[in-house]
């Protein structure tokens, strides 16, 4: 068998059901793996070895079952925002250190239930807030195309865990583009499902009107079969839709013959790397060839998509991280007064772009500013639905870039948060409509990826899924690996 750490989850599935290999060889080989490569990625924040060896063994012992899942044995990795029983979960904060959470998050419950292996919990901007890892209280990840690099953000571990040849597949989440310009910059391919298809239950807050976990790995094949085990209704979650799950792998047919795809040309903003707009257009182009008909669609709301995403997420972060006073969770800082104990927890252990988004948040929500801001981004908000609605009444699908520029140095952008903010202006407009997006590897620019944008009807991941897996069938970016030691 060759390298097992370049597998995909369809070819290791492929692998484990005809007997060439067992769920212990393949963790074993992706602990090695992680070892190995870990001194210089720096994705993870706990490897869970032992438990991984042990769900491994179980997987292997009832391997052969009537049916079993399509993740049954599969090692994946998870963003440390997502609540694991008894397993640290910090969400990149001091102010979670050593926090193991009571239960699991409905994700993991399903997970498990399929049987897959769980390798450990991942780096990720703290509290998901950022777009390059960087806000991580803990180390900052290397992206495996170019370690000097970020790995993109808020979901970099999920993305450089898999880039890397240390998972199959990851977990991440995404509240304004963190599983998608991520996917985008480490070269893999990533979901945002429709708010609502995934249960958030368990997921630590951050923007609760935006945030959806999602998967992330190689190919589209690889989405559509941990997304089958992810969605669904969920009475613990009261915004998870009661809606039927179809068959994504099933949807995945090939054939793209008289899909419309919109090309909104509010998305090539001003300033994007003129190698990412290449390969973008080119990939339409595949699309075209593929059978698809291209039609020129207009978002006009795109460019009020920035700030009005940079009042509602700091809004909701502000009431949501209000829990975190070092009585409820995690450690307390010592102080005089109870009051002295969480202004000191709070400051200490909140990091700086945390305390920021608190801060504005606190702000746009406070008497006499609240109808200034908050009041008037909800209603921005709606026009930036109404523009996906209309455009989904011309086309199927939308095809659009990911993020402005390649993954960028580490550094960078950490002294100027507006550049940061920027990187995700082709991102935020998708979870403020509540739609889907998929990204796929689409090419190099400058010998680093580029990855290729899928928005999609309100919970149609079916049609998203196809078209991305068509792409996928006729080109072989997904199939590069980086040449990391
Ligand atoms: N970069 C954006 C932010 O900082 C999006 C983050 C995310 O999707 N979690 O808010």
């Amino acid at each position: 068998m060759t390298d097992l750490s370049s597998l995909t989850i369809t070819s290791a599935r492929a692998a484990l059901d005809a007997g060439e290999l067992t769920s212990l060889a393949l963790t074993e080989a992706l602990l090695a793996r992680i070892e190995q490569t870990e001194p210089s990625v720096k994705a993870f924040l706990t490897v869970t070895a032992e438990l991984a060896i042990a769900q491994a063994r179980a997987a292997d012992a009832t391997r052969g079952a009537a049916t079993h899942s399509p993740l049954h044995g599969i090692p994946l990795a998870i963003k440390d925002v997502i609540a694991t029983e008894g397993v640290r979960t910090t969400c990149s904060s001091r102010i979670l250190e050593n926090f193991a959470p009571p239960y699991n998050a409905t994700v993991m419950e399903r997970l498990n239930a399929a049987g897959a292996v769980m390798l450990g919990k991942l780096n990720c901007d703290e509290f998901a807030m950022g777009s390059s890892t960087e806000s991580s209280a803990y180390q900052t990840t290397g992206n495996p195309w170019d370690l000097a690099r970020v790995p993109g953000g808020s979901s970099g571990g999920s993305a450089a865990a898999v880039a890397a040849g240390q998972a199959l597949g990851t977990l991440g989440t995404d509240t304004g583009g963190s599983i998608r310009q991520p996917a985008a910059l480490c070269g893999i391919s990533g979901l945002k499902p429709t708010y609502g298809r995934v249960s958030r239950y368990g997921l630590i807050a951050y923007g609760s009107s935006l945030d959806q976990i999602g998967p992330m790995a190689w190919t589209v094949a690889d989405v559509a079969l941990m997304l089958q085990v992810l969605a669904g209704h969920d009475p613990r979650d009261g915004t998870s839709a009661n809606l039927p799950v179809p068959d994504y792998s099933a949807a995945l047919t090939g054939d793209l013959r008289g899909l419309r795809v919109g090309v909104p040309s509010e998305y090539f903003v001003e300033g994007m790397e003129p190698g990412v707009e290449q390969a973008t257009r080119t990939a339409i182009e595949v699309l075209r060839d593929l059978g698809a008909e291209i039609v020129p669609v207009s978002l006009p709301y795109t460019k009020y998509a920035l700030p009005t995403y940079y009042i509602i997420a700091p809004a909701e972060a502000s009431a949501n991280l209000a829990r975190f006073d070092g009585v409820r969770y995690g450690p307390r800082e010592p102080g005089e007064s109870m009051w002295d104990q969480i202004e000191l927890t709070r400051g200490h252990r909140f990091g700086a772009e945390v305390r920021r988004r608190i801060m504005l948040g606190t702000y746009a929500l406070s008497a006499g500013y609240y109808d200034a801001y908050y009041k008037r981004a909800q209603q921005v908000r709606t026009l930036i639905k109404r523009d996906f609605e209309q455009a989904f009444t011309q086309v199927d699908i939308i095809a659009a870039p990911t993020s402005p520029s390649v993954a960028f140095p580490i550094g960078q952008k950490t002294d100027d948060p507006l550049a940061m903010y920027l990187s995700d202006v082709c991102t935020l407009p998708i979870n403020l409509a509540g739609v889907p997006g998929l990204v796929v590897p689409c090419g190099f620019s400058e010998n680093l990826p580029v990855g290729l944008q899928l928005i999609g009807r309100p919970f149609d991941e079916a049609t998203l899924l196809r078209a991305g897996d068509a792409y996928q069938r006729s080109t072989d970016w997904h199939t590069r690996r980086p040449a990391l030691g």
